[in-house]
């Protein structure tokens, strides 16, 4: 007997070691930080409702934000946390108080440049008639490159008149993020992806960007594509979000439009977004730290919630994602609202941050009866999106561009001028300021700053020494150069923009 029992006892033994095991083995690590202001609250109330959907997930805590930022760190993140995320991959973030005053950095600006978290993905879905919105049928979700663009942060002053930020769009840069797009689309069964940028002013730019979007969206025939310049786009967007499904775009309009996109839904509030990457995907609420609704248990923690969702979908656990958003649903409907979005007349209950998450659990299992319900059935694994080798290039140099800090405006004095020189073949063929052509040929009536774009072409390919050659003679003839670009043929088409006027 006492055998058998010792017998069973260590069986039981093996066996709850034998599950614990597994249970670790089953947990996916995650990252996470309470932020700043409200951030503890709803990241307390999002934690809770989460684990008692049963993730199946193990957190580390990381401190990042304001107290790290008055630490004199001014990144707002130390070395424990960069190692934590670079653990786990996977970061649930609550909402930061960057300090006001020089010398702080955005916090999400740099996790995303570092982490290379080149998609901002962001579902704006209006509630109606349970959230108050002007466009009850909005369903629409913004997939927004998130590293490029003008946010490179590459920004110089050239002339005392005159300062510049250079906008970086790059092949593979945009390859990912259109591709992510489309993938994005086939995984949650929308129907249509459609692009906005500004070719019709920045053909390189905005050209490459819509180029690619017409290559890689023939990829995907099953998903019907469509193009819209930036501005029409952005009107049709706040007029009638219900005929757009996934809209993909460059960061900055992306930055602007997601925001919009999300007001008119409803609220900024009840919005989460996600940051994804090769590797590492971040993911917060769009809203920051309100600090004056801090502790008072009065915030509302859905966009957190939402954004916490789409991270259980991308570490596999759709089921889960799948229970608390319809529960969350749920609870909407039957009208359990926080102070922001209370109504009378629609609320039933005007609850706390803590009620409103103890309304969810609550609800756990249970589908909305009016709102869409969510499926994340097909939703089985996180994207990833495989860059194709790129394709051989032949390049070669036409000319340069070289750009003058010059005082006087008297543009056919300057053109008469750099015309007598020529090095090597390289000859002056037009002067812009400002991107208009004001010489050979300019209106007199077209308004001149100190900063000249003199472009000199040559009829055959050239090397750099050429380029150096007539920087030389440009500087010896008196000239103030504050930079160049080189002119390029790529596989024998002419890869620069002509002069406005030209
Ligand atoms: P905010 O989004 O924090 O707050 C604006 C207003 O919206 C608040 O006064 C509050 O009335 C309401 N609000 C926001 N979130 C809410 C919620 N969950 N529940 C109920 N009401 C909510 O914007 P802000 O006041 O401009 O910025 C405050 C701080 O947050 C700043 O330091 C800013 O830099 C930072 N911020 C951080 C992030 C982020 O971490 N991702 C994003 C935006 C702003």
């Amino acid at each position: 007997m006492q055998n058998l029992s010792s017998n069973f006892d260590s069986f039981t033994n093996f066996n709850q070691h034998t599950y614990i095991y597994i249970m670790a083995e089953q947990l996916t690590p995650i990252t996470i930080a309470y932020g700043d202001g409200i951030g503890p609250e709803i990241m307390n109330a999002v934690m809770r409702i989460i684990k008692a959907a049963g993730a199946r997930i193990k957190e580390e805590v990381i401190e990042i934000g304001e107290k790290v930022y008055l630490s004199g760190n001014t990144s707002g993140i130390g070395p424990e946390a960069w190692e934590s995320l670079r653990r786990t991959k996977v970061f649930l973030k609550g909402p930061i108080t960057t300090p006001q005053g020089g010398g702080f950095k955005s916090l999400n600006v740099t996790t995303r440049k570092m982490l290379g978290l080149y998609a901002n993905v962001r579902p704006c879905v209006s509630y109606a008639p349970y959230v108050d919105t002007k466009h009850p049928s909005m369903d629409v979700v913004i997939i927004r490159e998130n590293e490029e663009d003008l946010y490179a942060g590459i920004e110089h002053q050239q002339t005392p008149e005159v300062v510049q930020c250079l906008k970086l769009i790059t092949r593979p840069g945009t390859e990912k993020i259109i591709r992510y797009a489309f993938e994005y689309a086939k995984q949650y069964g929308r129907k249509k992806v459609t692009c906005f940028a500004k070719d019709n002013i920045m053909k390189q730019t905005d050209g490459l960007f819509h180029k690619v979007f017409d290559e890689i969206g023939a990829e995907y025939p099953e998903i019907e594509k469509e193009f819209w310049i930036v501005d029409i786009g952005a009107a049709k967007l706040a007029d009638s979000p219900e005929v757009f499904d996934v809209i993909v775009m460059p960061n900055l309009y992306g930055d602007i439009l997601s925001d919009v996109a999300a007001q008119i839904a409803g609220s900024v509030g009840l919005a989460g977004s996600a940051n994804i990457g090769e590797e590492v995907a971040m993911f917060e609420a769009i809203h920051g730290s309100a600090p004056r609704r801090a502790g008072q248990n009065l915030a509302n923690p859905s966009g957190l919630l939402l954004g916490a969702i789409q991270m259980l979908v991308h570490i596999g656990q759709g089921d889960v994602a799948e229970k608390v958003h319809n529960a969350w649903l749920k609870t909407l409907e039957d009208g359990y609202h926080t102070y922001d979005i209370y109504k009378e007349g629609v609320s039933t209950q005007k609850v706390g941050t803590k009620e409103f998450a103890d309304a969810v659990i609550e609800r756990l299992g249970q589908r909305p009866a009016k709102l869409k319900a969510v499926d994340y059935s097909q939703a089985k694994e996180a994207i990833k999106v495989k860059l194709k080798p790129a394709k051989p290039s032949q390049m070669e140099t036409v000319g340069v561009d070289i750009f003058l800090y010059h005082e006087d405006r008297n543009a056919n004095k300057l053109g008469d001028a750099l015309k007598k020189i020529e090095v090597n073949g390289l000859h002056l063929t037009m002067i812009t300021n400002r991107g208009v052509k004001v010489y050979p040929d300019g209106l007199p009536e077209t308004f001149c700053t100190d900063h000249w774009r003199c472009r000199f072409k040559a009829n055959n390919a050239i090397t750099y020494k050429d380029i150096l050659a007539l920087q030389t003679a440009v500087t010896e003839a008196g000239f103030n150069i504050i930079k160049t670009e080189n002119l390029c043929r790529i596989n024998g088409v002419e890869a620069f923009s002509a002069g406005q006027g030209a």
